[in-house]
């Protein structure tokens, strides 16, 4: 049976050293703080900003959280993140996604202070990241880093293929693949024989957002798998992509849902935070 690739165990070992990195931050006066903007009112965002400030309560992480109605404009909103982007006291800052129709991502994105874009969305970051010289990393991919470093799984030399190309995960996974020396290949909706060449790979990172996609015919024996989407079956279930009770049966490591990928992004989040504030002092 696959091993637990545990991602609420290693968020909660990493909040702990957080909170030590918060401590000592504090007695030379600073405090890390992290500014969070929620647009509307998706319950799926909600619940995340929510989770968010949880964590960085019990790691001692002010947060700020700027709650603006549906209608808000999209001055509005980048006048907003110009006097955060001015506040000395603010560390990182977070727009939570999806954006209102009438306000345009990309935009937004670009108006965040790359020295204080804890998503690491930024075009700055994105091309950092690419050239193999990151400086903020998008916590999604970070995290599943993280998690494999946590259980020593080599990526050197390994056939590693991503089933999704988003921002936020596929594509800037790939960069960290590549960056750790991993052979990379990225599968997407237009990929012909997608099980074909998901049963090629030695690590498999699953980040479609279809509940179950994969069986065990979609694996290799003995491989690592990596379950990052949040889906609800038919019977309103929450499920990632990866039948994980058939998959468990023949994957060598495995992350379960809930509990695996999840968790580390916001354990990235913070962690983040505490870097740019460290930074800050340096
Ligand atoms: P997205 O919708 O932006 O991207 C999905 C990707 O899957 C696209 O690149 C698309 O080309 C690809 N795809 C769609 N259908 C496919 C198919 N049949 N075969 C192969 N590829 C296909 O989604 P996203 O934001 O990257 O998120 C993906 C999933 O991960 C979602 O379920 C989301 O909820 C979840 N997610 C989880 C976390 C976490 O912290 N655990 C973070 C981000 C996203």
């Amino acid at each position: 049976l696959a091993i637990k690739l545990d991602g609420k165990k290693l968020s909660q070992k990493i909040a702990g050293q957080l909170q030590q990195r918060v401590t000592k931050l504090k007695a030379r006066g600073v405090s890390p703080k992290l500014a969070v903007i929620l647009i509307g009112d998706d319950p799926a965002s909600q619940i995340y900003v929510r989770n968010k400030r949880r964590m960085a309560k019990k790691i001692g992480i002010e947060t700020s959280d700027l709650r603006l109605p549906v209608a808000t404009s999209e001055e509005k909103l980048l006048q907003i993140i110009a006097e955060l982007n001015n506040d000395v006291t603010v560390h990182g800052i977070l727009v939570q996604l999806p954006l209102p129709p009438q306000i345009n991502e990309e935009t937004i994105i670009q108006a965040i202070d790359p020295l204080k874009d804890v998503d690491g969305f930024h075009p700055f970051n994105m091309g950092k990241l690419f050239m193999g010289a990151p400086y903020a990393i998008p916590c999604t991919p970070n995290g599943i880093m993280q998690l494999l470093a946590e259980y020593r799984i080599p990526l050197a030399g390994k056939k590693v293929v991503i089933v999704g190309r988003s921002n936020i995960v596929g594509r800037p996974l790939a960069a960290l693949m590549i960056n750790h020396n991993a052979t990379v290949t990225v599968a997407h909706s237009y990929t012909k024989n997608l099980f074909e060449l998901t049963r090629r790979a030695d690590i498999l990172v699953a980040a479609v957002g279809k509940a179950e996609l994969f069986s065990q015919t979609a694996i290799k024996s003995g491989a690592v798998v990596i379950d990052v989407g949040i889906n609800r079956n038919a019977a309103g279930k929450l499920v990632g992509d990866i039948d994980q009770i058939k998959v468990a049966d023949i994957a060598s490591y495995l992350t379960p849902v809930p509990g695996g990928v999840g968790p580390m992004t916001i354990a990235m989040l913070m962690k983040q935070t505490v870097d740019f504030a460290e930074r800050s002092v340096k």
